[in-house]
């Protein structure tokens, strides 16, 4: 496939869940791609949010090339929260500590990344935020200054009716919250996610195969 391929793919989604053309938007998924790898599959495309998943790789690359949107969308340890000073959106953020880290690091950078809250999706995956803390860790988050966007999940591996029960739970909890944004979808997924609401749609694999 190809990019112009998943956005067909994208549009018609959004067209069979009635939606607007466009409310969902493709974040490229670039980790492990070398810049030459972006420019040849993303950028020659058009412009879209580069994802990154490793903070170190995230680092080497936006030095090349700061005028690109890049968002990062792994785990997040302390060590490496220096290196979220080129990003503008933090997808993956589940513990209120990386927000008070983050919050503090920008103070000296003199801007701050927007986030979304990762949901824990039930399966026996350690990352994301238990749903029954979901309230408490937004007020926390909120409270350090940092402001929050939305959530976003993973799927489980899992069949279809779980996969689409899990995106609806989500959907489900940042309108409950009122998030606007909904970080879902990858390359295995996308249109059910999109069919459930996502308005971030991470594709990785299916830019570059
Ligand atoms: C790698 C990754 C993606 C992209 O997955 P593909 O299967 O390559 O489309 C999306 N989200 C996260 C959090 C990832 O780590």
């Amino acid at each position: 496939m190809s990019l112009p391929e998943v956005l067909d793919r994208i549009r018609a989604a959004e067209a069979a869940a009635g939606r607007p053309s466009g409310s969902a938007r493709l974040v490229a998924v670039t980790k492990g791609q070398d810049l030459a790898s972006i420019e040849q599959h993303v950028l020659a495309h058009g412009e879209f949010p580069l994802g990154e998943g490793r903070a170190q790789e995230l680092r080497d690359k936006a030095a090349q090339r700061p005028e690109l949107e890049w968002h990062f969308l792994g785990p997040l340890q302390r060590n490496k929260v220096k290196y979220m000073r080129p990003v503008t959106l933090v997808h993956s953020l589940e513990e209120v500590w990386q927000a008070e880290a983050l919050a503090q690091a920008a103070h000296t950078w003199g801007r701050a990344p927007d986030v979304l809250l990762q949901l824990h999706n039930g399966e026996a995956q350690k990352h994301g935020v238990d749903p029954e803390q979901l309230r408490s860790v937004l007020q926390h988050v909120r409270a350090t200054g940092l402001t929050v966007r939305g959530l976003m999940v993973m799927a489980p591996e899992a069949e279809e009716a779980q996969v689409r029960r899990v995106f609806e739970d989500a959907a489900r909890r940042a309108h409950d919250l009122g998030l606007s944004e909904l970080s879902m979808g990858m390359s295995g997924d996308y249109p059910l996610a999109v069919a459930a609401g996502s308005t971030l749609v991470r594709v990785g694999r299916s830019l570059f195969t």
